[in-house]
């Protein structure tokens, strides 16, 4: 997930009992935090810290591209297993690490991705400086899986046993192409158990995403005989076609509400500055809060790549030499959907705000907790504390400084639909 930091982060002390009797969640939140259990899990994170960020560290450098997550989550696996919990690899490639809790039959995932958006070949080396670190990938989503780490840690710490019993799950193909397989496979296989999913994604404490974003991801190819740029000068060109709708394409009017957009993300083709090429290629990234925009701009890139190729067909001087083809094919599509706002996970999530004095704004966006979601199952996704930017890019940095706060929110809001176990059924 990639998102711009203005982060306005009011910490205040932990307020323990401003005792309303209006206010029921935040006495969920206070009970909870009154099991001696409970605040040793807590208490486990402030001492814990320097550990916490050099996992993240250690993490982010091993490389982790797209459909290439297997080291790092073995590195994962042994880590979850230290902890203490039972620790598998799936069929798909992700991590879980089993919390037994006293009722089998449902379970509450907590997931960070382990994949990024890099290329095999990227410098992942970490740059520490104090509290900040840089490299690509170190908090979307290293700052999540030291989370997911440093959550399993607390809680064997505490030798916390749970109502419901909980997967702490490295999971892959969260980005782009990996088109969210991973959490789907998470998500199909306990299916009938999962009542509830939460999800560590990037830094930061002042957000909790509850609507998914629908997106889907497009690919235009245009292909066509190829040739010299001299002596066959005239024939139809897939660039030139390719280009000719792009401008149609980037021309789509997009309604601001309900918010829709579009993205030329990737271009590619031809063989050589002197040879017409065989072949062009596109991909495209649109999203709405309204499917019916989806489907509706879906629609107008395949008439404007249509286009661009009749108006190249149309503008070529020797049509003899060949025409061209064109397809456009899905590479992916994220459902939308969305948490209600009654629901026991969004309470979960305000009272552990409430303990640790956050304040936090819902918000819509495309995250593994769309699958879930999509499927009427609770999800949520939040940052996992501490601070970043860059996401996405080469500059992308965290600081970890505060970072007890965000860890300690996931703790409370996890145990909170989780439920912790009486002394009597341990
Ligand atoms: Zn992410």
């Amino acid at each position: 997930m990639k998102r711009a930091l203005v982060c306005v982060i009011l910490l205040v002390m932990p307020v323990r009992s401003v005792a309303s009797p209006h206010a029921p969640r935040q006495a969920q939140g206070s009970r909870l935090s009154d099991n001696p259990r409970v605040r040793a899990a807590l208490d486990w994170f402030t001492p814990n810290i320097s550990w916490v960020n050099d996992q993240q560290a250690r993490i982010t450098e091993i490389p982790a591209p797209p459909f290439q997550e297997a080291q790092r989550a073995a590195a994962v696996k042994e880590l979850l297993a230290e902890a203490g919990l039972t620790a598998q690899i799936d069929k798909a490639g992700n991590v879980i690490g089993e919390l037994r809790g006293v009722n089998e039959k449902e379970i509450v995932v907590v997931a960070a991705h382990l994949d990024t958006v890099f290329p095999p070949g990227t410098n992942v080396k970490v740059h520490r400086d104090g509290s900040r670190m840089t490299a690509p990938g170190i908090s979307d989503n290293g700052s999540g899986v030291a989370a997911l780490l440093a959550l399993a840690r607390a809680v064997q710490f505490a030798h916390l046993k749970p109502q419901r019993t909980i997967l702490f799950v490295g999971d892959v193909g969260e980005e782009g192409e990996g088109n969210l397989r991973g959490m789907r496979a998470i998500v199909d296989n306990y299916r009938a158990k999962l009542k509830a999913a939460v999800v560590l994604d990037g830094s930061g404490t002042e957000h909790v995403t509850t609507k998914a974003l629908a997106s889907r991801r497009l690919e235009a190819l245009i292909t066509g005989p190829g040739g010299h740029s001299w002596s066959d000068f005239g024939m139809p060109n897939p660039i030139n076609a390719l280009v000719r709708g792009s401008v149609r394409f980037i021309n789509t009017k997009v309604p601001a509400n309900p918010r829709t957009t579009f993205n030329i993300g990737q271009i590619e083709g031809g063989t050589s500055v002197n040879s017409i090429p065989h072949e062009a290629r596109l991909k495209v990234d649109i999203r709405s809060e309204s499917e019916d925009e989806l489907t509706r701009l879906e629609s107008a890139l395949r008439e404007c790549v249509i286009a661009g190729v009749r108006d190249e067909m149309e503008s070529a001087r020797d049509r003899s030499k060949g025409k061209l083809e064109w397809k456009v094919e899905l590479l992916g599509s994220r459902p939308g959907g969305e948490l209600a706002p009654d629901s026991p996970l969004l309470a979960a999530l305000r009272a552990a705000d409430e303990f640790v004095g956050n304040q936090s704004r819902m918000e819509r966006s495309s995250t593994d907790a769309n699958i879930p979601l999509s499927m009427g199952i609770e999800a949520i996704s939040i940052g996992a504390g501490g601070n970043g930017g860059g996401s996405h890019s080469l500059q992308e940095w965290y600081d970890s400084a505060g970072r007890e706060i965000g860890l300690k929110r996931a703790l409370l809001t996890i145990l909170g639909i989780s439920g912790v176990a009486d002394e009597k059924s341990r």
